[in-house]
């Protein structure tokens, strides 16, 4: 027994590349819809020369969240290069051929793919490309706030149940769970002016899910210290309050 290098869990597989057989199959799925989902996508978008990503919307107070900028010629590029890197893998002279071709020949040459001694890296490399590409390509309402990174500081978005996220300006990545933490004591120090609905549409750009009637609910019983203001039905929210009584309820 060996573990997967991979997933780290022991595999009976005495193949020299030590994918287990899930990663194995996860790898392969991944690699057909970069050719066949992602790649055409991201090039016809590209073609309509649209940017992708609209500049987030600013938050009544607290940071104002930087817009989201990646462009389809970046995120082409680097899943290009993996394709050309590793069909060239296969056969020096498929390093040349154009994305569709070198996907083919990495399609068509399945064993040699999964068994490569540098699988394990490339799977890695690869899913680094693909979270890039699949954040793109989610309308911006289904991206929620994870954080900030600990490094440059720059918003990380991703969606909701991303395991993972990479920062799109210094490129480091950092595990979702700590980086939620991490926002989720920060939320304690912004506030936000409006109506119940207001405060459950900005926790939903967190990912967080409330509605309205609830955060009501907890104003009139007191629940909640929200400061009412002189309009009717506004109030002053602190949205780690809301976050923390959020997590008491479920
Ligand atoms: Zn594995
Ligand atoms: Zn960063």
């Amino acid at each position: 027994m060996t573990d997967c290098q991979h997933c780290h869990k022991p595999t009976k597989q005495a193949s020299a590349n030590m994918l287990c057989a899930n990663c194995r199959e996860d790898y392969w799925t991944m690699i057909y819809q970069l050719g066949h989902v992602q790649l055409p996508t991201l090039r016809s978008i590209m073609l309509r020369q649209a940017h992708i990503g609209t500049p987030a919307h600013t938050p009544n107070k607290g940071n104002a969240p930087l817009p989201i900028d990646v462009h389809a010629q970046d995120l082409i590029e680097e899943s290009e290069a993996w394709l050309a890197e590793q069909a060239g893998k296969i056969r020096a002279a498929y390093a040349g051929y154009d994305w569709r071709k070198a996907w083919y020949a990495i399609i068509s040459n399945k064993h040699t793919i999964l068994t490569m001694s540098t699988a394990a890296d490339d799977y890695a490399a690869l899913e680094h490309i693909t979270r890039r590409n699949e954040q793109a390509l989610t309308p911006e309402d289904e991206l929620i706030i994870l954080g900030t990174c600990p490094n440059c500081h720059s918003m990380l978005t991703g969606t909701p149940d991303a395991e993972s996220v990479t920062c799109q300006d210094c490129h480091s990545e950092w595990a979702a769970p700590a980086i939620k933490a991490a926002r989720d004591q920060r939320l304690w120090q912004v506030q936000i002016t409006g109506t119940p609905s207001d405060a459950a549409k900005e926790l939903k750009r967190y990912g967080l899910t409330i509605s309205r009637n609830l955060i009501s609910q907890w104003l009139k019983r007191g629940k909640l210290h929200a400061t009412p203001t002189e309009h009717k039905r506004q109030y002053t929210f602190n949205l780690g309050e809301l976050a923390a009584l959020l997590d008491c309820h479920r």
